[in-house]
């Protein structure tokens, strides 16, 4: 059934919708919302009927079996191309948003932008591009591929918004949509029998672009400067696309990678001069206590040995657990405990996560040349 779920907000979850169920950070499934239906995950069972009619965002929440009193939760969520990129069926490797946000903000993709795509692949970046630009063209040259992805876009309306997905080797055939070809475009009766595509943004995830670049002189605008990305994982790979770029008139050529990492806000407690000599004084304590301990273990396994038939070595009560220490072990302390000071810093993760592919960006003005009697005018304009 297509819906409209990705270009409109929804307040309430109602039956026939395509919902994103948040089960866990990493574990979002997706679902069309049925009365009949139950949701199962291995926490519990989550009837379809308890989340209708709730506002988008609830926490639904079931007892957890076995009777322990405790309650099992899962946020149903409406979809966004961002969430869609976190839970959809993996056809293929995607492009995820750190890297398709940035794509579009600098090739300044907006409502009256028409972007060519190629491939489309399991279609992440299809439906950020369907939500921000005015129409989007998606090829794809593997049939099931393309298949899958003609039938997603259909149910979730992207295909009666403004999206076409065409099945097409867009190295060897180039971009021009004609009637006949496999695609979603229709052909009005009488109407013309090709598209013009009058692209003036291009994102090529191929493993060869540089087979593409010389197609797209054909289909781009011939009026304003058109903008193409190329994501490729591998620096020969940016090498071959950059030459054929140049050879093809592109300019204003530049790489670059994106490095994502969260910062995340948290509270740091505040130490005094006292709590390191408190901590100084617990490290040197753990030590001494240690060696003791090590001695009397090695001590007791040579009188174990020397009396192998001596009764079962009694085990040493554990040393009594330390009192709080601000600086390491001990007592564990609840960040924020308000009998504690203090401060709030800013941690970045380590790990670069979003690095998957180089960005290779460039520009082409087809027609270079210029209105002279506008230029007079605005000349004359600015003298008078
Ligand atoms: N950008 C997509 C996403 O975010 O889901 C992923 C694209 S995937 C890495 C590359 C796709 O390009 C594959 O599905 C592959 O079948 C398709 N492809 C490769 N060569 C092609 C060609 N010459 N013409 C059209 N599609 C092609």
């Amino acid at each position: 059934m297509a819906s409209a779920q990705f270009s409109q907000y929804k307040d309430l979850i109602a039956e026939g919708d395509l919902a994103l169920i948040w089960i866990s950070r990493g574990n979002i499934k997706a679902v069309t919302i049925d009365a009949k239906e139950t949701f199962n995950t291995r926490y519990g069972s989550f009837p379809h009927k308890d989340m209708i009619g709730k506002p988008y965002g609830s926490q639904i929440a079931i007892r957890t079996r076995g009777g322990t009193g405790r309650f099992s939760f899962v946020h149903v969520l409406q979809p966004t191309p961002e969430l869609w990129t976190l839970s959809l069926p993996h056809r293929t490797q995607i492009v995820y948003t750190p890297d398709s946000s940035y794509i579009m903000q600098r090739l300044g993709c907006g409502p009256h932008t028409r972007v060519i795509e190629a491939g489309t692949g399991s279609g992440s970046f299809s439906h950020a591009f369907a939500r921000t630009a005015g129409h989007l063209y998606s090829f794809e040259f593997h049939p099931v591929r393309y298949e899958q992805a003609r039938l997603e876009f259909e149910e979730h309306g992207l295909l009666a918004e403004n999206v076409t997905i065409t099945h097409r080797d867009v190295c060897e055939d180039g971009f021009t949509i004609k009637k006949g070809d496999t695609t979603s475009q229709e052909f009005a009766e009488g109407g013309a029998d090709s598209v013009d595509l009058n692209a003036d943004l291009v994102f090529l995830d191929l493993p060869a672009p540089w087979d593409a670049i010389p197609h797209l002189d054909d289909v781009i605008t011939k009026t304003d400067r058109a903008g193409v990305c190329c994501f490729s994982p591998c620096i020969e790979q940016v090498d071959k696309t950059i030459e054929a770029l140049e050879k093809n008139g592109w300019s204003s050529i530049e790489m670059v990678e994106i490095q994502g990492r969260q910062y995340e806000s948290r509270r740091q407690m505040v130490r005094s001069v006292e709590d390191a000599m408190q901590r100084c004084r617990d490290i040197k304590r753990r030590k001494v206590e240690g060696i003791e301990k090590k001695k009397r273990l090695i001590e007791q396994d040579r009188l174990d040995k020397e009396n192998k038939d001596a009764a079962p070595r009694k085990r040493e009560p554990l040393t009594e657990k330390s009192q709080f220490n601000p600086f390491g072990k001990g007592t564990r302390v609840k960040e924020g405990d308000p009998n504690f000071q203090w401060k709030q810093v800013t941690k970045i993760e380590a790990e670069i996560k979003s690095h998957t592919s180089y960005l290779t960006f460039a520009y082409k003005l087809v027609d270079k040349s210029r209105d002279e009697a506008a230029v007079q005018q605005y000349l004359d304009n600015l003298a008078a």
